[in-house]
Parts: structure tokens; C-alpha cells; sequence
């Protein structure tokens, strides 16, 4: 590739979602994740080539299974949620990088700087979200029953889950450090499962006990360092009217304004496609440029406009 082309490369934005790692009905030890990931890992080797790369990821089941581990341990001290997610930063970007760099060795290229960094995510303390847990994290249960005691849980498409609170994300601490190293060429792992919340006191930061949608948070990174094309990678191979019912439909596009009518007619429910319509609008609006949201194994298909749901 010459030097003239590399100048040129845009910047990609691949949002994993938690099947990226821990597929429908596994147990979900390190062995399976590490095989699962190795799947939208390759095809985003060979994107690299062709584009800037910048990964975020999900951390729902991963910190869902951090919380059950300390619910079962009483001798060391509770950590709040900000902790574990912190934690799970470090965990899915430790494997990420790893996965990313034999995919990158196994196609002969040796010389691709990756850097996964612990990100802060600003919310605002005065977000009504703080008031009503919303998002499910850790496994989920076929009776209401089973899931864990004493916390709030929700029925979601996958069965019972527990709940907490997601504000939404107001800004990225670190976008221009993140600018800084994809202009660098860097590939960046960032912003892991929503990235650490947290609030202004002044002119520092303080952590808050909650989870942050990492859709959302992609989307507002992906608005603050200008990325091209922003692709959420999940366990469906796009987006559809009528999901789950007999005239089930998935479609190929949808412009801003039907994607709108459809999440007001009920279409995506809001803990699972409906953050991720809404990131996708949000990116759309403020950039004029194009949203996919497509499945793990199909993403190198979707940015080249072969699968998925484009909205635009
Ligand atoms: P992730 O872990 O990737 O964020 P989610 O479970 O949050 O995944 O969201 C993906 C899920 O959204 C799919 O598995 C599917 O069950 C559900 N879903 C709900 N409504 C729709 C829809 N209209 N089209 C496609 N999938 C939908
Ligand atoms: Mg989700």
C-alpha cells in the first residue's frame, strides 16, 4: 500500500456485541471466548488493511458474572460497579488485543501498533436513568425465580435478567487521545462495555455505580473523533420489523426518518435493539454518514454494503 492511500484510510468504529465472546447457551469459559472472538477478529485483520480501526466492545455477561462471583464471597470487600467495569475493560481488551495480534501475524503483518485503554465516560449525576435500573447484565434465567435475590430483574428476548442503571453517556474523557493514536495508526480497543462512568466534581472525575449502553457510548465516540463508518456487530443479521413474529421481516436499509417511525411503533425494544437503533441514528444525524448494524460473522460482508441493515 502506498503512502498516498494510508493518508486516505477512514476510520472504522466496530462495536462487538456480547456474543462476540460468550455465544447463546455456552457456559462461557476463556477457552470459548477466546474461539468465539478469533470469528469477527479475523475479518477485522483484514480490514485494518483498508481502514483505521477503532474497537468497542460489550462487558454485559462478563460483569454480570463479576457481581455473582462477589455475591458468593464475603471475606474481601464488595467493589462498586465502576470497579467491575474497569475490571472487564481489562479482561475483553487483554483478549481482544491478544486475538487481534495473532489474526494480524497469521496474515503476514507484523508492524500494526494496538493499544486497549481504560476509558471514562462522563454522565450527568442529574440523568433520570439514575432512578430506574434498565439494563440487563449476567446470565439470564427461563424462571424469574432462579435470577439472582434482592436485585431487580427484567424479562428481556433472552429470559430473566438482573437490571442496573445506564445513564447515557455525555462525553468520552479520552476522544482525543484516541484521535491522536488512530491518526497514528494505531488500532484502538476503547470504551469496553460502555466505558467507566462517570461525573464531574470540578475538574476531577469521580466513578458512579452504574453500566453504561456501550451502543450509545460508541455512537458518541464514534460523533467525537469523526469516525466513516460505524458497524455494530451483534447476534442477529440485521435489523427487523415484526422481529420473532411469523411476517418477520429484516431489511437491507432504513433512512433516519423510518428507522424513527418504526422505534415509535414498537419495533425494537429497549434492552437489546433499541439502544442500538438509537446509537445508529445519533451517529447518522450528526455525521451524515452511514450506520450498520449486521451479525459477528458478517462484518466484513456489511461494510462493504453485502449484509446488514444500513441506515443513512
Ligand atoms: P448485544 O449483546 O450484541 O448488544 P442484544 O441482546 O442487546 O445484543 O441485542 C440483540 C438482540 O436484539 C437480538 O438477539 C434480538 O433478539 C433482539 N431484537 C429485538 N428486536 C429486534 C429487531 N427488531 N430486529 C433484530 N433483533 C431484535
Ligand atoms: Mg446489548
Amino acid at each position: 500500500m502506498n503512502k498516498k492511500k494510508k493518508a486516505q484510510k477512514q476510520i472504522l468504529l466496530v462495536a462487538l456485541g456480547g456474543n462476540a465472546l460468550i455465544r447463546k447457551g455456552e457456559e462461557g469459559t476463556v477457552e470459548q471466548q477466546f474461539k468465539n472472538l478469533a470469528v469477527p477478529i479475523r475479518q477485522i485483520a483484514m480490514l485494518s488493511l483498508d481502514y483505521k480501526i477503532i474497537i468497542t466492545h460489550g462487558n454485559g455477561p462478563q460483569v454480570g458474572n463479576l457481581l455473582l462471583q462477589q455475591d458468593a464471597c464475603d471475606e474481601v470487600p464488595k467493589l462498586p460497579l465502576e470497579i467491575l467495569v474497569a475490571q472487564t475493560q481489562g479482561q475483553i481488551g487483554y483478549m481482544i488485543e491478544s486475538t487481534l495480534d495473532s489474526q494480524l501475524m497469521d496474515l503476514g503483518i507484523h508492524f500494526t501498533p494496538i493499544v486497549s485503554l481504560i476509558s471514562y465516560v462522563v454522565v450527568d449525576e442529574n440523568d433520570p436513568a439514575f432512578c430506574d435500573p434498565s439494563k440487563p447484565i449476567g446470565p439470564s434465567y427461563k424462571r424469574k425465580k432462579d435470577a439472582p435475590a434482592g436485585y431487580p430483574v427484567k424479562k428481556t428476548p433472552k429470559g430473566y435478567r438482573r437490571v442496573v442503571v445506564s445513564p447515557k453517556p455525555a462525553t468520552i474523557v479520552e476522544k482525543r487521545e484516541i484521535k491522536q493514536l488512530i491518526d497514528q495508526n494505531f488500532i484502538v480497543i476503547c470504551c469496553g462495555g460502555g466505558g467507566i462512568p462517570v461525573i464531574r466534581e470540578g475538574r476531577a472525575f469521580s466513578g458512579v455505580d452504574a453500566v453504561i449502553d456501550k451502543d450509545l457510548a460508541s455512537a458518541k465516540l464514534a460523533e467525537e473523533v469523526g469516525v466513516d463508518i460505524f458497524l455494530i456487530a451483534t447476534d442477529v443479521p440485521g435489523v427487523a420489523l415484526n422481529y420473532g413474529k411469523s411476517d418477520q421481516q429484516f431489511l437491507n436499509t432504513m433512512t433516519l426518518q423510518q428507522a424513527g417511525q418504526y422505534l415509535s411503533a414498537g419495533h425494537f425494544p429497549s434492552g437489546s435493539m433499541g439502544p442500538k437503533i438509537e446509537a445508529a441514528m445519533q451517529f447518522v444525524r450528526h455525521s451524515g454518514k452511514r450506520a450498520v448494524i449486521t451479525s459477528i460473522e458478517e462484518i466484513a460482508a456489511a461494510v462493504d454494503g453485502k449484509a446488514g441493515t444500513e441506515i443513512r
